[in-house]
């Protein structure tokens, strides 16, 4: 009965975010909210470029990578692409696509030059992926999925694990590639304008898109599939075109692209691999867990939390905290993590927090209103952990004299046969709801009772 009333109050929240897509030409894109730190994209896309790398036939030609490292360079440089490590890399791969990892590394297809008509075309649709990269689409929708599995990870972070293995663990590589029409819509509207501040004709772009969906059917470009039509795509192009100051655009020099086509025409097919779906192949994956019926309940040794605490003082908020626990992802980062060391631990399923908690802001649109806030929160909970289930409607209580919400919640601990209890604090904020969820497993969880309350009751916020 909750879980169907949950499913029709998020419904319409999430009827409410497409206001974003329905944005104006020219307007300025910013990149959402986000678990990971600018240097956490980095990271990751290193770690998946060196992954993919591995997987795919790097076309071994200096004349046509410093072709397209030349191209993707003018696009980079432009303002609206950020500042990050960018790499343009031509790989030998027939089918008509590109796509770019968080961070900057990018990879180009044979195939995708060969459909192009000119360097623009192809400038258009690198243009779309380093858009990507700049609004840091892969780790918001990533965060936006499982925003509770990503905290943990980034807390085993400082244990020294591997960020990409992390997120194959918990499947959380799928968003890395396949983003929300409002990301595409953002992605062609800002390409388009790194296009023209690069000099290239930002009209290519749209007729490439033209070209590629006349195609259709089942020969449909690997492109389309994986950068779905936002709708009216062509349409959105010439607007955000329409607004844009007139200068001088070129198409690219077109003897050079036709020599790089009739090179790239000459390429023998790639050899016979399995297909590049680069991010599902790279990290072990645990080949599931025996019976828990046959197993005792895991334990871990987490000392208990002190009786003493010391304080956290962030910019946006501070607290106390028991002074043999640590306050993991206060840099640059939308949220952070309130543990003992060992109550981190990373398991055949991942990484996860078995004692501690997990705090950050949660952004809602539209209106706000805390009771709507907080059942949004707990829907994106609970699509990230299928087990989870909420226990109790939610109770009124005060934190730094504004009004909060406690919602009990319960599931699966990551320590194996046993059951977690979860609560839920909320508090609305100017810029969204401020969450702590407190984490210990179920049979232990009075044992944490007075340190959870200390951390609530402490909690101030900066204005
Ligand atoms: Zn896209």
């Amino acid at each position: 009965m909750v879980r169907n009333r949950l499913c029709a109050a998020s419904l319409a929240v999430i009827l409410t975010v497409p206001a974003g897509w329905a944005r104006k030409p020219g307007e300025p894109i910013k990149p959402g909210w986000n678990l990971f730190s600018r240097d956490q994209d980095i990271q990751l896309g290193r770690e998946y470029a060196a992954q993919i790398s591995r997987q795919v036939q790097v076309i071994d030609n200096r004349e046509l990578q410093d072709y397209i490292t030349r191209m993707g360079r003018k696009l980079a440089a432009t303002p609206e692409a950020g500042d990050y490590p960018y790499s343009f890399t031509l790989i030998n791969d027939p089918s008509i696509n590109a796509f770019a990892l968080p961070g900057g590394p990018t990879f180009i297809h044979s195939g995708l030059i060969l459909a192009a008509d000119n360097e623009a075309q192809v400038a258009g649709v690198v243009g779309h992926e380093i858009a990507h990269v700049a609004l840091r689409h892969g780790t918001n929708q990533a965060s936006k999925a499982q925003f509770m599995q990503i905290p943990a990870i980034l807390a085993g972070i400082a244990t020294g694990s591997n960020l990409a293995a992390a997120l194959t663990q918990i499947g959380a590589q799928g968003f890395l590639l396949k983003f929300s029409r409002t990301a595409e819509d953002q992605a062609d509207a800002l390409g388009a304008r790194m296009m023209a501040q690069a000099g290239y004709n930002p009209v290519e772009m749209a007729r490439f898109f033209e070209k590629l969906e006349a195609q259709g059917g089942s020969r449909a470009p690997q492109f389309l599939s994986s950068h779905p039509n936002p709708g009216n795509r062509v349409k959105a192009v010439e607007a955000e075109i329409a607004v844009m100051p007139r200068l001088s655009f070129t198409d690219g020099n077109q003897a050079e692209f036709e020599r790089v086509k009739a090179q790239l025409a000459k390429l023998p097919p790639p050899r016979q691999q399995q297909q590049p779906n680069a991010l599902s192949g790279g990290g072990a994956s645990p080949s599931g867990t025996p019976a828990a019926s046959q197993q005792r309940p895991e334990s871990l040794n987490v000392p208990p939390p002190s009786g003493r605490f010391r304080a956290y003082r962030g910019p946006n908020v501070s607290f106390n905290y028991p002074d043999n626990w640590e306050v993991f992802g206060t840099q640059n980062s939308a949220n952070m993590t309130i543990a003992p060391r060992a109550g981190v631990i990373q398991n055949a399923n991942g990484h996860a927090i078995a004692y501690g908690a997990v705090a950050g802001i949660f952004p809602s649109p539209g209106r706000r209103n805390l009771a709507n806030d907080t059942r949004a929160l707990i829907e994106q909970l609970i699509d990230g952990n299928p087990g989870l289930r909420v226990t109790s409607n939610p109770r009124r209580a005060r934190v730094d004299r504004r009004s909060a919400l406690l919602t009990d919640l319960q599931g699966e601990s990551p320590l194996r046969g046993q059951r977690e209890q979860n609560v839920l604090l909320t508090v609305e904020r100017p810029d969204g709801v401020f969450y702590v969820v407190f984490i210990a497993p179920e049979r232990e969880f009075g044992d944490y009772q007075r340190t959870f309350d200390e951390i609530a009751r402490s909690l101030r916020f900066a204005n």
